[in-house]
């Protein structure tokens, strides 16, 4: 869906949201959008509502991770689909963290989907549609300067945390969080220092959810695999997670 507001002035139009320029410096205005996109764009849609969904169930991630202590782009929810961000230049990276096989990681390794792994496992894909955002090693990163050492330990350190931290989350809920994918930027400091922060956003577009009991897929595996009720997912992870009355709540409001 496009956004009905035009007014605003564009920076930014990925796959999944719109990043326009926000009244102050620094900031920006990040809008949710109900489209999707799978196999390095190959497959194209819509999930009715998504934007509705991912915006609020990001807000309540990053607000709780920041609590725990994890600095994060985000300043605050604006409406139905949009939140106040820090301008942050991104690291053009995705941090993959897994706990169950799933994913690249069966199709590349031969590894049973939905065993258990040893330990979780965290992989650095380099963010380039044109080469289908591949595999890259902590060697890769640092000879080609995509990211300092400092910066690289501590995307690793944070990642960790973040997993621990959403994997109890999902657990309260019945849902195993079995892989996701989180971004990184630096955001400059009032005194001129770049600061690494969480970004991008954290929602069932970018998580691997399954039901605990029945290892029924909560998340855009319904879209990618076409196993239908893909909103309605979306809508069940909103709903165990205690965010349907902000969901109704800012519907409202428009
Ligand atoms: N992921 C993502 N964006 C991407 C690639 C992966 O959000 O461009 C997420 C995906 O939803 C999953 C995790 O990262 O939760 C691991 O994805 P995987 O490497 O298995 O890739 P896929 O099988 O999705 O191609």
């Amino acid at each position: 869906m496009a956004p009905k507001k035009t007014h605003k002035n564009k920076i930014y139009e990925g796959k999944a949201k719109i990043l326009y320029a926000a009244p102050e410096a620094g900031h920006l205005v990040q809008y949710f959008k109900d489209d999707a996109t799978a196999f390095n764009n190959q497959k194209k849609g819509v999930i009715a509502g998504k934007g509705v969904i991912n915006n609020i169930i990001s807000e309540f991630f990053m607000l709780r991770l920041a609590e725990i202590g994890i600095p994060t782009h985000f300043i605050k929810r604006l409406n139905m689909r949009e939140q106040l961000v820090h301008r942050v230049e991104i690291i053009k990276l995705e941090v993959i963290i897994r706990n169950l096989a799933a994913g690249s990681l069966v199709k590349r390794l031969g590894i049973k989907e939905g065993d258990r792994l040893p330990r979780n496992i965290i992989e650095f894909c380099l963010k380039d549609d044109a080469l289908g955002d591949p595999l890259v090693s902590e060697e890769h990163i640092l000879t080609f300067g995509w990211a300092t050492p400092d910066e690289l330990e501590q995307m690793v350190v944070y990642a960790g945390r973040i997993n621990d931290f959403m994997q109890g989350v999902f657990a309260a809920i019945g849902i195993y969080l079995v892989d996701f994918k989180i971004e990184f930027g630096r955001m400059e400091t009032k005194d001129g220092q770049l600061m690494l922060v969480l970004a991008d956003e954290i929602s069932p577009d970018s998580c691997r959810l399954w039901d605990m009991k029945s290892g029924k897929k909560l998340d855009k595996d319904r879209f990618r695999l076409d196993l239908g009720a893909v909103s309605d997912a979306y809508n069940e992870v909103a709903n165990r997670l205690g965010l349907l009355p902000a969901i109704s709540e800012t519907k409202k409001e428009e």
